[in-house]
């Protein structure tokens, strides 16, 4: 039996068990953060990075991203990942199947591009 020292009660809990549900505030304690008090800070300091959209050299988080915004250009990288959507619940009627066949047999072609087909509802929006 191996136990684990728990953060939120500071007892101790096996770990084969499931983890006790008052005590899940043992996993949201920031790992990085000192015993001691004291303020994080984050600074508008960075090491000098170069934009990759004008190739100019940036050691200032703000300037940079002046330039992003003076360029419409979206800065990834923190942003939480968002969930898929579920189309398992998506129905297609035979009717709108015959529909898209005639289509396609009359030479549509639908544009290609990275939102050609969207959810909304229950039902399928072609753009
Ligand atoms: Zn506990």
């Amino acid at each position: 039996m191996t136990q684990r020292s728990c953060r939120a009660c500071g007892g101790w809990h096996d770990v084969d068990e499931p983890w006790p549900e008052a005590c899940y505030g043992h996993f949201r304690i920031n790992h990085n953060r000192s015993d001691l008090a004291a303020p994080t800070i984050i600074k508008d300091g960075i090491d000098a990075v170069q934009s990759q959209l004008t190739g100019k050299w940036y050691e200032s988080k703000s300037s940079l991203r002046t330039e992003y915004k003076a360029h419409n250009v979206i800065e990834l990288g923190n942003e939480a990942p968002k969930a898929t959507p579920d189309v398992s619940n998506v129905k297609v009627t035979k009717d709108e199947i015959g529909r898209a066949y005639q289509k396609v047999k009359q030479g549509y072609k639908p544009a290609v591009h990275n939102e050609a087909v969207s959810l909304s509802g229950n039902g399928v929006e072609w753009h």
